[in-house]
């Protein structure tokens, strides 16, 4: 009888042992828990959310972090052709799994055709937050009045004649006025204050271990981008001159402490074509939608180099960029390592690259090669190389 005692303790053990068990399993873990995490990358990092147990999807499968008292009022958004579905699947995909399946922003997809079952199917099967399908407005993607349609038709012949990519191409003009002027007021994008940009074909080599939105709204961001090249001039010959008109009509519009520095070598009388690649970004649509942005796209439409040239919305946005923002607001998310064709940007920095799960090559990084301007961005915003950099070529 003396085992007794020792007896009740075993079975007070155990329940204990069993009660923990039964009410770890209850909570939700986030998926990420046990990956190494990179304290300065990873500072506003997960929490589990209560309103997740209500929440129809986490109760199929493993139980899923909804951070929704931490999502920011954001969403991706595409512009692309119903043909561009395979391609497009392959970039949600991309974007999902290192970053989106745990955040479930939404996804806005925008045509100048209505999207057909197909494109609605497939792409919203793999977004993990809300999709949303939009056509655009006939005024929106077509010719101004003001446009002499055959000077355009004549043009684009002789850019096909040298050769010059997409230069023949009507369609890929109303494509770049568009993401210059008109992406961030389609009705679906007016409820959302920050939006990510996302081509079909793209690829993420890392995982996007902080919420760049999030970052974008606490740093007081307005732009940002990964990869920066010079333009190819003949697409933008006159670009620089209606950009100098309009800063002579607006000077109230130019940011004092703005990076002039970045987009011209002699002060502002012509511009070296640095420029952020547009097929990514994260950015504020109230920016786009300000009154500075507008009346720079304004004073750019009238002047019909859209048409008559190819401006591209690259070169667009980084030039409004550049003179409507302070420096401090243009960010470059060096932990973001990203694909488009012909361009890769690997994170610099060795340790960044093993925390963050990279699978691309630092030597195709672009970043410090000589036809990348974003040396030129450090320069200009008095930043060091990041860590590493100093064994990367
Ligand atoms: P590149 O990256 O400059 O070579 O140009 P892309 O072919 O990738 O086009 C840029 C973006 O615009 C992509 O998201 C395309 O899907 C989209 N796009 C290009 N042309 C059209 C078009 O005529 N209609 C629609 N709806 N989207 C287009
Ligand atoms: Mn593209």
């Amino acid at each position: 009888m003396a085992l007794g005692p020792a007896r009740y303790l075993l079975f007070a053990i155990t329940g204990l042992a069993l009660f923990f068990l039964i009410s770890r399993s209850a909570i939700p873990i986030p998926e990420n828990i046990g990956t190494k995490l990179n304290p300065s990358t990873y500072k506003d990092s997960f929490r589990a959310s209560p309103s997740s147990q209500n929440d129809a999807s986490a109760s199929s499968g493993p139980s899923k972090y909804i951070p929704e008292a931490s999502r920011v009022n954001a969403t991706f958004v595409t512009l692309a052709r119903n043909s561009d579905v395979w391609e497009m699947a392959k970039s949600i995909r991309t974007v999902e799994d290192r970053f989106n399946h745990n955040h479930h922003y939404d996804w806005v997809f925008l045509n100048d055709k209505p999207f057909d079952d197909e494109f609605k199917k497939v792409t919203s099967a793999l977004v993990s937050g809300n999709t949303h399908y939009g056509v655009i407005p006939k005024e929106h993607w077509s010719y101004p009045e003001w446009i002499d349609q055959d000077k355009a038709k004549k043009v684009r012949q002789e850019m096909g004649e040298k050769k010059i990519i997409y230069g023949d191409s009507e369609s890929y003009r109303h494509m770049c006025r568009y993401e210059s002027g008109f992406f961030f007021r389609h009705e679906l994008m007016m409820n959302y204050e920050y939006y990510w940009r996302v081509e079909p074909s793209i690829e993420l080599f890392c995982d996007i271990g902080s919420d760049p939105f999030r970052y974008m709204k606490e740093n007081n961001k307005k732009y940002s981008f990964v990869l920066s090249l010079y333009e190819y001039y003949d697409t933008i010959p006159s670009l620089w001159g209606t950009t100098q008109q309009f800063m002579q009509k607006h000077p109230e519009h130019i940011a004092s402490d703005n990076s002039m520095g970045f987009l011209s070598d002699d002060g502002g009388k012509t511009y070296n074509k640095c420029h952020f690649w547009s097929n990514f970004e994260v950015g504020s649509l109230e920016w786009l939608r300000s009154k500075e942005y507008i009346d720079y796209f304004e004073t750019l439409d009238q002047a019909g180099g859209f048409f008559y040239e190819r401006w591209g919305d690259a070169p667009v946005h980084s030039i409004a960029a550049g003179i409507l923002l302070k420096k401090e607001e243009i960010h470059f998310f060096n932990e973001i390592g990203y694909y488009h064709v012909p361009f890769t940007h690997c994170p610099t920095g060795e340790q960044l690259r093993m925390d963050l799960k990279c699978h691309c090559n630092p030597n195709d990084n672009f970043d410090w090669k000589g036809y990348s301007c974003t040396s030129r961005y450090f320069q200009v915003n008095n930043m060091d190389k990041p860590k590493g950099y100093e064994n990367e070529s």
